[in-house]
């Protein structure tokens, strides 16, 4: 599979990762297929240099906002200051096999990625060509 963002909104990600020696995340909105915009959101985990989490509010905000009518919540990005741009192990244990996009930022690389079920349990990641327009 594929999905499309525009050069601009991808170099605004890259910039807020580039600016940040802590993972920087937030959250991919749009539709099926199409990365539109995105809602930045503070790293609230106690070790944000290595670990992320997203502010909650941010979160709760869009899926509210995706319930009246807003952009579809997609999945989210976030970056590996000192690591490269592919899942860590953290990232497998943490995420949810519900088919939620991943973007990840290391190593000056951008890649996407789609959280399946693998086994009831695990989640595998599946990289998404990420079409730059
Ligand atoms: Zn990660």
């Amino acid at each position: 599979m594929r999905v499309v963002i525009s050069r601009g909104l991808l170099e605004q990600i890259v910039a807020l990762a580039a600016d940040s020696a802590d993972e920087i995340c937030g959250l991919l909105l749009g539709q099926e297929g199409r990365i539109e915009a995105i809602a930045s959101a503070a790293n609230v985990a106690s070790d944000p240099a290595r670990h992320f989490e997203l502010d909650p509010a941010v979160l709760i905000a869009a899926h509210r906002a995706a319930r009246s009518g807003g952009p579809a919540v997609l999945g989210h990005y976030h970056s590996h200051p000192s690591g490269v741009a592919a899942p860590s192990a953290t990232d497998a244990a943490c995420a949810a096999p519900d088919g939620s996009l991943w973007m990840i930022l290391g190593g000056g690389e951008v890649t996407l990625w789609r959280a399946g079920p693998d086994t009831a349990v695990n989640v595998h990641f599946t990289k998404v060509q990420l079409d730059r327009r």
